[in-house]
């Protein structure tokens, strides 16, 4: 049999880091098992499902590049089916019409309530004979779910489970209206679209055994289950908003790498010894399915730096280039003027955690700025700065051959001239180049600057310097 998984998101809202990880964890199985993953829209919602959310959750899905293999189906498209499947439930006698008002079902539950029962519908119109039901009159369609027996099931996550039917009441299947209700339509769904395992969120547990006996209603067998605890922030309460970036696409425009965001997602609820960094080749080779934590994860945003900054540091440029690409884009950074970026990347990934940072600290080297970082220009553009850059900056000129070398005698000399220590020479040059004070080794930064925008930029620290001289006194 082939192994299908599904990912099968409500569009109401983005595509939040919990969803991810599942979607992820359902393309590892039926990669790992060469199954087929399919894509799901659950939008029966019509009230809360927008276009705008199943745009979000595509994007989010060819950010990570979780391509699946059928698909996207939408449940809304599906509706004459659901009806068909319903009709054929209530003609096998394991559905029924359900004329209960309003009024008579919340005194209902008022009196369980009171009586210390758990609400539940009690089965009234469960024997309704042929000429008490007038289906002219409102309804809905409730499943006939067993009164007796268990339903027990071997989840991947949670081992052993069982519920008492007894504990299930008659589902609504189908409303007033004759829309259908999210438990019957993932049934019809699962069934057709033939999944072989379900993994979801474990919000989703109480609903299985519903689903399962819709599932033997239709004479057919359920798939497996696993459920996944969901995502704590790092102060141990439920993932939300609070706590910083939940949307998938937050992470992109963050400056995350897909790379990063599915390593860090693979690890959040599954491991593989004490391994960290897994390629997506590794994690589809090891992932198993039956290795997932019954217990939640935190989450720890100081991992996903650290593990992105591993990305930055060893992809290759070129795989690296469409990822910068759109920073620089959003940045208004063209790099068409200065050095190769490939030979900067390293230099800083190494001092960066994000591509938005990465996209701030190469800045200089290909654009102009407008101020100085004021802490750096505070401490090092000062006066006694002024002469020290002055003679830096004719012996920059007078090079013929703007080679690092000669950069770094250029500096050398200058500190020994004015019998001054290099950093004297060194910071205040750097602010002065960069607009910043950190920077790569002197002679390899003024290479990358440039020597025209090099000697543009001493004279506007000069000019800062000599201004705030004139303001001082
Ligand atoms: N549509 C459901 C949700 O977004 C998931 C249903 C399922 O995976 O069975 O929570």
């Amino acid at each position: 049999m082939v192994v299908k998984t599904r990912f099968a998101p409500s569009p109401t809202g983005y595509l939040h880091v919990g969803g991810a990880r599942t979607a992820l964890y359902c393309w590892l199985h039926a990669k790992a098992k060469k199954g087929k993953f399919v894509l799901r829209i659950e939008d029966t919602d019509l009230e809360r499902s927008t276009p705008e959310a199943v745009q979000a959750i595509l994007d989010g899905m060819n950010w990570l590049g979780l391509d699946f293999d059928e698909g996207p189906f939408y449940q809304t498209h599906r509706f004459d089916r659901y009806k068909e499947v319903i009709q054929q439930l209530v003609e096998a006698g394991n559905a029924y019409a359900c004329f209960c008002s309003r009024e008579r079902l919340d005194e209902l539950r008022e009196t369980q309530m009171q009586n210390k029962q758990k609400p539940r519908y009690d089965g009234k119109c469960r024997h309704l004979t042929a000429d008490q039901i007038d289906l002219s009159q409102p309804h809905v369609i409730r499943f006939k779910n067993p009164q007796e027996g268990k339903v027990d099931f071997r989840d991947f996550v949670k081992g052993d489970v069982v519920f008492a039917n007894e504990e299930l009441d008659d589902l609504i299947i189908a409303r007033t209206d004759g829309s259908p209700t999210y438990n019957f339509t993932v049934v019809v769904d699962d069934k057709d679209m033939e999944i072989t395992h379900v993994l979801r969120g474990d919000d989703h547990l109480n609903n299985t055994p519903r689903q399962i006996n819709i599932f033997d209603a239709l004479g057919h067998k359920s798939p497996e289950y696993g459920h996944v605890p969901m995502i704590l922030g790092d102060d141990g309460k439920k993932l939300s908003k609070r706590h910083g970036a939940v949307s998938v696409m937050q992470y992109r425009d963050d400056g995350y790498l897909p790379q990063a965001v599915l390593n860090y997602l693979v690890r959040l609820g599954w491991s593989h010894g004490d391994q960290e960094i897994f390629s997506i080749e590794e994690m589809i080779e090891l992932f198993d399915i039956n290795g997932l934590n019954k217990a939640p994860s935190a989450f720890n945003t100081q991992k996903l730096n650290w593990l992105n900054q591993h990305y930055m540091k060893t992809m290759k440029v070129d795989d690296l280039m469409p990822h910068l690409q759109w920073h620089l884009e959003q940045a208004e950074l063209s790099l068409d003027n200065g050095p190769a970026v490939k030979d900067l990347i390293p230099e800083f990934a190494e001092r960066v955690q994000t591509l938005k940072e990465l996209v701030e600290v190469i800045k200089p080297y290909y654009q102009d700025f407008d101020d100085f970082e004021p802490n750096a220009a505070k401490k090092h553009l000062r006066g006694v700065a002024a002469e020290p850059l002055q003679l830096v900056k004719a012996k920059l000129a007078a090079l013929a051959d703007w080679q690092a070398e000669a950069i770094h005698n250029a500096i050398q000399q200058t500190a020994d001239e004015l019998e001054i220590g290099m950093g004297k020479v060194g910071m205040p040059l750097r602010v002065a180049v960069t607009g910043t004070g950190m920077s790569p080794s002197l002679d390899i930064t003024l290479l990358w600057v440039g020597k025209d925008r090099a000697l543009k930029r001493i004279d506007k620290a000069l000019e800062f310097i000599e201004k705030r001289l004139t303001q001082d006194n």
